[in-house]
């Protein structure tokens, strides 16, 4: 069969706006969305391009990329969405573990590919070249091609928070699946529509966002690089009924001058997730009104649980419970499940979960038990079944024996007024193995912020638990998807801790 769904939706909702770019002043429709597909899967079947073979895109948010898309899916070729915020030897490793053959890129940011992927750069996507081959006042009609359910359909690399990234495999059911859940979830139909800021490489931004919204016949405008004073000048302008974001962003709409709540009346659900919320922004929505619903997954299982609106006024910092179609478990280290209440590894099946990493056969198989995927991150669950998510298991933070959850020390360190964001990491010593440590984004200067923090953290927690050294950072590091960056904290924190012995 194919998958060229998008054909399908444009034959039911031709002439429906599909797709703004604000910047470019340009709208497509679902036609024009599928003629410009055709015409480009055209283009690449000229140039050799076969089912099976790999296509990237090295690009902000763009209408380009949403064309790659549908050409792979029409041409049975695998899907590439390349994160152009990675760091040069991430972008060389992602490009040769990959083996992708032809790169389409804009211009603006091809200075991080030159010698890295010369004979695979194809096409500027900025170009007039690019605008006449995909014109769809001049369309070349492509048959789509045949493909199984379990052929590769795309590769997505992780965010690289903690190791170097990992090709994550999406076969056709994995990648559909996935959409309908988050359609079934949301409830998202064609009088949806959202800002997409969150990048198109990321699976937060495409699978969870971008993709179930156009399968659903809803209406996408196109943010290219997040900031928030512009993305609430989209909100004014636009006035979407959904959003997802990570929870640095809707800080970042918060402080920027220009927020403003009446610009969100028309919002039906916001949504975030991709790292905890921050207590102090999910309060500032709460008292518009408006509760930010927090949403569980990775690249290698996307959208697994999700709150409720209702629930999130009890409840918000959990995920929820599970989604249709997928089961979870919570597992200790001997994979038995834990009880109620207590904190296990959290493990996830379902058909949108990935088949394994590309290349990987050893790293697929260590992130299986029982055909469930072993997400890497500590949860717990209550008495009326909703996930908390505690930590990740490598974050943990063990001084002298005793172990630390970084996100209870979080919990504590953010309720204190002058904290607007905080991250704690271990840090190395000598004599603990390591101390619990804080790098915070301050609500205000204060010159006596340590001893304030200080009193407030042992009034609350066990002395081990107390962070023995805070970094104040004027902007919170975040990493290419717009999560803070602990490695990045960590680095910094040792600089802190080099001049204070130089001192
Ligand atoms: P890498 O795997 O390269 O280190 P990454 O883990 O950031 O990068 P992603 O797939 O982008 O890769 O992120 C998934 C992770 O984000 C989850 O494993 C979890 O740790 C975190 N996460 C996602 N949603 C939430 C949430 N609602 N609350 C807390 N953490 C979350």
């Amino acid at each position: 069969m194919n998958y060229d769904w998008i054909k399908t939706r444009a034959q039911f909702d031709e002439e429906r706006t599909a797709v703004i770019d604000p910047l470019k002043g340009t709208e497509w429709t679902f036609q024009e969305l599928n003629i410009r597909a055709e015409n480009l899967a055209n283009h690449l079947q000229e140039q050799g391009v076969k089912k099976g073979d790999v296509i990237g895109i090295f690009s902000p948010n763009d209408v380009a990329v949403l064309d790659l898309l549908f050409a792979a899916f029409k041409l049975g070729a695998v899907y590439f969405p390349m994160n152009w915020r990675l760091k040069p030897n991430e972008i060389e490793s992602v490009i040769a573990d990959s083996g992708v053959q032809v790169i389409f890129y804009a211009k603006r940011h091809l200075s991080s590919l030159e010698g890295i992927a010369d004979e695979k750069l194809h096409m500027d996507i900025d170009s007039s070249e690019y605008d006449e081959l995909v014109n769809p006042k001049k369309h070349k009609p492509f048959k789509s091609v045949d493909v199984e359910r379990d052929d590769l359909a795309c590769l997505m690399y992780t965010s690289g928070t903690t190791a170097l990234p990992k090709g994550v495999m999406f076969t056709y059911e994995s990648f559909t699946s996935n959409a309908i859940n988050s359609i079934l979830t949301y409830r998202v139909n064609s009088n949806f529509s959202t800002v997409v800021s969150l990048p198109m490489f990321h699976v937060f931004g495409f699978n969870d966002l971008t993709i179930p919204l156009l399968m659903a016949g809803g209406k996408l405008v196109l943010h290219r690089y997040f900031e928030g004073e512009q993305f609430n000048d989209l909100m004014a302008q636009y006035k979407p009924n959904y959003l997802t974001l990570i929870p640095t962003m809707y800080y970042a709409l918060l402080i920027a001058p220009n927020f403003n709540p009446k610009d969100f009346e028309n919002i039906d659900f916001l949504v975030q997730g991709g790292s905890a919320p921050l207590p102090g922004v999910q309060k500032k929505f709460e008292s518009m009104g408006l509760n930010i619903i927090n949403g569980y997954g990775l690249t290698e299982a996307p959208l697994g649980l999700v709150n409720t609106p209702e629930n999130s006024v009890k409840k918000p910092m959990s995920i929820g419970k599970p989604v249709m179609y997928v089961d979870i478990c919570l597992l200790d280290e001997e994979h038995n499940e834990v009880e109620v209440g207590e904190i296990g590894e959290l493990a996830i099946k379902g058909k949108q979960v990935t088949p394994g990493y590309w290349n990987k056969p050893d790293a697929t198989k260590a992130s299986f038990h029982n055909g469930y995927f072993l997400t890497g991150d500590l949860a717990c669950i209550d008495e009326d079944g909703d996930v908390f998510i505690v930590d990740r298991k490598k974050e943990l933070i063990i001084t002298g024996g005793e172990n630390v959850l970084p996100s209870e020390v979080e919990t504590i360190l953010s309720e204190h007024p002058l904290v607007a964001q905080c991250v704690v990491v271990g840090f190395e010593s000598e004599k603990f193995g390591e101390v619990v440590t804080a790098g915070v984004l301050l609500t205000e200067n204060d010159p006596d912020y340590e001893e304030k923090l200080d009193a407030h953290m042992r009034e609350h927690l066990a002395s081990y638990k107390v962070p023995k050294l805070y970094l104040q950072v004027t902007k919170m590091p975040l990493t290419s998807t717009s999560k803070p960056d602990k490695l990045e904290v960590k680095k910094m924190m040792n600089k802190k801790a080099d001049q204070l012995n130089r001192d």
